[in-house]
């Protein structure tokens, strides 16, 4: 028999000792998700006795953990924008930056949002789209991917949260068999440089998947390809939301520029000081 005190101090040493700098943190995460207590109740209660079976899969759980594999995983679950997304290997983790996007949709367009079509592309866990779903409850908000697992979590995300009635999904090739004009594209899409790719963290390289994150030898690939049939598909003065990585600023502001029908151009950043969403209207044509 073994209680919380003694097991979260043993697999903390274990974590530590294999070189994870939240070896703590990660220990009570999984300990919290495996016996359904939060963070008061397990520091009340350090005397409580873990079963064998809790024990065991506790013990399994941090293996896992040391061998490098992220925590959302290992749960099945992350946080974003305070709802909890269900994670599974098919799917990226929700990053925190990319409630910067959310943020910045929800400057220009407030709820109910009646009428407004959106589409998130590359939607992963549906992250964006569920939550924009339940931000703008008078709207209708479609959701793609090329990966047929991703769409399945982002489905379940979407009843999860209890907005699968005003939502689509196609799977496919960016926008899909999604059709129609939009007001609203967003998109987080795969934009790590090849050449950058093998010098991301072990625990995103490994485990992530990569046509999730990888794009082209410019990382901007997908940008040009949603900015340039966002031209097409966008209704006059709707707008499109872009996350970009570190220093994608310059290059995607050009790749707006040469369509010639965007105006408007202008981009964020997030908290932590980088440039991180870049924004754009389509002018009426007259
Ligand atoms: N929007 C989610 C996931 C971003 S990761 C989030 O912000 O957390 C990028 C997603 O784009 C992945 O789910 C990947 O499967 C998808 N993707 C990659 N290539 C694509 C393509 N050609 N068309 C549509 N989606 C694509």
């Amino acid at each position: 028999m073994t209680d919380i005190r003694t097991i979260l101090h043993r697999a903390t040493r274990e974590l530590a000792a294999a070189g994870s700098p939240s070896a703590r943190l990660d220990a009570e995460v999984l300990l919290m998700r495996l016996l359904g207590m939060d963070r008061p109740q397990l520091s009340m209660h350090p005397e409580r006795e873990l079963s064998q079976e809790e024990a065991a899969g506790f013990v399994r759980w941090v293996e896992r953990r040391r061998l490098g594999e992220p925590v959302a995983y290992i749960v099945g679950g992350k946080e974003f924008w305070s709802l909890r997304f269900e994670v599974g290997r098919e799917v990226l983790i929700p990053r925190p930056e990319t409630e910067c996007l959310i943020e910045e949709v929800l400057r220009f367009y407030h709820p109910p949002g009646e009428g407004l079509r959106i589409v998130d592309i590359g939607t992963g866990s549906g992250a964006i789209a569920v939550v924009l779903a339940r931000e703008l409850p008078a709207a209708r908000v479609a959701a793609t991917d090329i990966s047929p697992g991703a769409i399945a979590v982002a489905r379940r995300n979407a009843v999860a949260h209890g907005v699968a009635g005003r939502m689509d999904f196609f799977e496919g090739d960016l926008f899909g068999t999604a059709s129609g004009d939009w007001d609203i594209v967003c998109s987080n899409p795969p934009y790590i440089r090849e050449d950058q790719y093998g010098l991301l963290p072990e625990g995103i390289r490994n485990f992530e998947p990569p046509e999730a994150l990888a794009a082209g030898p410019d990382g901007v690939a997908f940008h040009r390809r949603i900015i340039r049939e966002g031209a097409l598909r966008l209704k006059a003065g709707g707008r499109i939301f872009l996350e970009i990585g570190e220093e994608q600023r310059d290059r995607v502001e050009a790749l707006f520029r040469q369509e010639g029908v965007y105006g408007d151009i202008d981009c964020r950043k997030d908290y932590g000081g980088i440039e991180r969403v870049m924004t754009a209207r389509k002018n009426h044509q007259d």
